[in-house]
């Protein structure tokens, strides 16, 4: 490719609305344009880095097995009403009507329309296994599209569904997509974390998801993970063991306490002298329209997702101050959290399991600027009928698994997989006849991987200050010849032949032949991110060109008539250079 017939602008100053650097970087390099929020035009450069992630994909899926299909984005709403999901998905999905006042959605996954294919297609447990997938646009109405193609309204998904017999059929599919994925991600340079996570909207109950570890502010998600064995969780499900603390108040006796204006924890632990792990922290959520109170150690949090599992709720949220005092029952109660407390009210409460070992503990009672303390569980206050963990693990934490401790860090969901089990099949009565004739439904999973927010991740994890610095398997070309100055024929005889050469032996090759000054030339390969840049300047004088490898600025001088095999050499090794520490 010729940069002068290449269709790209490169920009000097960040666009105002891209928060993250990788949105920063696409933009500015000429690799996407916005159209609306949340939705873009990949151009040429991207499209490129699309397809070797797509071309990767697809490749470590047909090894397992899987075949490629394409179904039609958009989705009749009866089959979302079949499954349950038309009124429970909520405004994330992207809802129309049709000129007959059909109702339908324009896909933002596709379980159902798997299913009823399946369904209707399928009918003996001969004909099983079978792991169909598609790589294809999806979108989701997100309450917060940003930081570019991380989190868009319109992306690249590949998404595979697998159908089994049995429990054990289903294993062996998921351990062939884990397979798959771990070949998928090494192959694009990135090195992942398999971690267990919640199910979210899409349900089942065992479920995984891949992350690329980042340390910029992008990775949207806190992944705890062991310091010596292999377990690694989503913040959302993370489990953990607590470090031994102070639970017990001290308090002789059980009493109710004036505690003017004393609201938060803290305020309460200097108030009282005593610990915040000794006090009962009372929350209150609205879960599925209903209030519900939760209850956990004062030096601990609520992970929200975890209670809503806990209460097997479709969607949970902070009570809101008028919401509380209707709960309690008291107008004009001041709702703030130190003085609300489980005793006397008429709902639902959820304890974590942190406030069992609480002992003449401090508790709001639901009066303002007072408390209960000395308080002790079964004397003085029920202990909640509902003790689940539901509580967010912190890093320092021991590891539920072994002896070693948590640390916490930003990552990138890159993939996700997850055993449905009979959770769509059930519903959409998709069933098979198994060897003695019974009939029976398919047990089900489904493996997503955002293609555009892989080639996002990658970004975010490999960039310096001058722009990108692709792995190699999927930067948009391996390399770029640079000639200096296009004017000086030596130069330009050079690059030419250096780039035709690379050309003849399938080396994706750019060749900068635009008459810029090489400042510019320079910066604009920095910033797109070639791997290789070879530059045919003065050097020449002395018969020697000089190579750039861009993941590590090293640069190395060869004689011209050698360029093309350093540089294949390069492109060879470069899949390890990617791999620079975190
Ligand atoms: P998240 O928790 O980030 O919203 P999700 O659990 O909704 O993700 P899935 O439904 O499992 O995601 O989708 C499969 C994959 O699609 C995700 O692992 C992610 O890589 C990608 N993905 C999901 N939502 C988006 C989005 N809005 N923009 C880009 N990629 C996305
Ligand atoms: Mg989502």
């Amino acid at each position: 490719m010729r940069m002068t017939n290449l269709f790209f602008t490169t920009l000097r100053e960040n666009p105002a609305d891209a928060e993250v650097i990788s949105h920063q970087l696409m933009v500015r390099a000429g690799y996407i344009r916005k159209l609306t929020s949340g939705i873009y035009t990949y151009l040429p450069l991207m499209w490129r880095v699309i397809r070797k992630i797509s071309d990767i994909i697809r490749e470590e899926m047909d090894k397992q097995g899987a075949q490629e299909i394409m179904m039609p984005i958009l989705q009749p709403e009866e089959l979302w009403q079949e499954s349950g999901r038309w009124d429970v998905y909520g405004k994330e999905l992207m809802r129309l009507e049709d000129r007959h006042g059909r109702m339908g959605a324009l896909g933002p996954t596709h379980e159902e329309i798997i299913t009823a294919l399946v369904r209707d297609e399928v009918r003996s447990y001969r004909q099983l296994p079978v792991n169909l997938y598609q790589i294809q646009d999806k979108f989701r109405d997100e309450i917060r599209p940003r930081f570019g193609l991380l989190r868009g309204r319109e992306f690249l998904m590949k998404d595979a569904y697998s159908f089994d017999s049995d429990e054990t059929g289903l294993e062996a599919s998921y351990q062939e997509m884990i397979e798959a994925y771990i070949n998928i991600f090494n192959r694009c340079g990135l090195e992942t974390r398999m971690v267990r996570s919640d199910t979210g909207a899409i349900g089942g109950s065992v479920s995984h998801e891949f992350m690329v570890l980042t340390r910029t502010a992008s990775g949207e998600n806190d992944v705890l993970y062991c310091d010596n064995c292999s377990y690694a969780a989503n913040s959302n499900r993370a489990e953990s063991r607590m470090i031994p603390a102070n639970t017990n108040g001290g308090f002789s006796e059980a009493k109710e306490v004036d505690t003017p204006g004393v609201k938060s924890i803290d305020d309460l632990a200097v108030f009282f002298n005593i610990e915040p792990s000794s006090i009962c922290k009372t929350l209150v959520y609205i879960a599925d329209n209903r209030p519900v109170m939760a209850l956990v150690r004062g030096d601990r949090a609520i992970e929200e997702t975890k209670l809503k599992n806990a209460l097997g709720a479709n969607d949970i949220r902070i009570a809101s101050s008028a919401e509380t005092e209707e709960l309690v029952n008291k107008p004009g109660f001041d709702t703030e959290a130190g003085f609300i407390g489980p005793s006397g009210v008429n709902v639902q409460i959820v304890g974590d399991k942190s406030i069992c070992e609480l002992e003449n503990f401090v508790v709001g009672i639901n009066k303002t600027d007072k408390h209960l303390t000395g308080a002790n569980w079964g004397k003085d206050i029920q202990l909640p009928g509902k003790i689940a963990d539901i509580r967010l693990a912190f890093a320092g934490d021991f590891c539920p698994e072994c002896e070693g401790k948590l640390e916490i860090t930003k990552g990138i969901e890159v993939g996700n997989i997850f055993k449905l089990g009979t959770k769509y099949s059930e519903k959409m009565k998709a069933t098979f006849t198994d060897e003695e004739g019974q009939e029976k439904p398919f047990i089900m999973g489904c493996y997503g991987i955002g293609v555009t927010r892989t080639a996002a991740a990658a970004i975010e994890r490999y960039h310096d200050k001058d722009g990108i610095q692709w792995p190699m398997a999927i930067a948009p070309y391996q390399a770029i010849v640079v000639p200096v100055n296009v004017n000086d024929e030596l130069q330009m005889s050079t690059a030419e032949e250096i780039y035709n050469e690379l050309c003849g032996k399938n080396i994706e090759t750019v060749i900068d032949d635009r008459d810029e000054r090489p400042g510019v030339k320079f910066k604009d390969a920095d910033l797109i991110g070639f791997p290789i840049r070879i530059t045919a300047g003065k050097t020449l004088s002395e018969g020697m060109v000089e190579i750039k490898v861009r993941s590590t600025g090293e640069m190395i001088k060869v004689p011209k008539g050698e360029a093309v095999t350093k540089t294949i050499e390069l492109i060879n090794l470069n899949h390890e250079l990617a791999k620079t520490p975190l």
